[in-house]
């Protein structure tokens, strides 16, 4: 019983501290256009190697995220007209391109996976930058 009174409070400060990282995403200018956006992933791509020709950036698409799309890649926010994601940042850009750098390749992701590395290294290079 004691182990798994640790492991409760192993996962509700695990979850804590990726809420935590992800409210960073939201200070720093927002982006407020289709512009703003394509000029941003020109310059936060190159930092991690990745092409920013070969990707095609949405403002207003109808979910955050980003994807492998055949040869290309599809990054997305979801602009001013969405309440909840509408604090989309530099951070958030970074968070997208470095899903796209580790984990667009892998197809569908193991929700685990997900969730124990997928999720948080794209959390800490959006906030901070740091490479996992
Ligand atoms: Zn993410």
């Amino acid at each position: 019983m004691e182990g798994m009174k640790w492991v409760a409070v192993g996962g509700v400060s695990y979850i804590g501290a990726l809420w935590l990282i992800d409210g960073i995403h939201d200070f720093g200018p927002r982006v407020r256009s289709q512009e703003e956006l394509e000029k941003m992933v020109e310059e936060e791509a190159p930092k991690l190697g990745l092409n920013h020709l070969k990707i095609d950036a949405k403002y207003d698409g109808e979910t955050v995220g980003a994807r492998k799309n055949g040869e290309r890649y599809d990054l997305h926010l979801v602009g001013d007209g969405d309440k909840i994601h509408s604090s989309s940042t530099r951070a958030t850009v970074r968070h997208e391109l470095y899903h796209l750098l580790k984990d667009s390749d892998k197809g569908k992701l193991n929700p685990l996976y997900y969730f124990f590395v997928a999720e948080p290294r794209a959390l800490l290079y959006g906030a901070f930058k740091i490479k996992m």
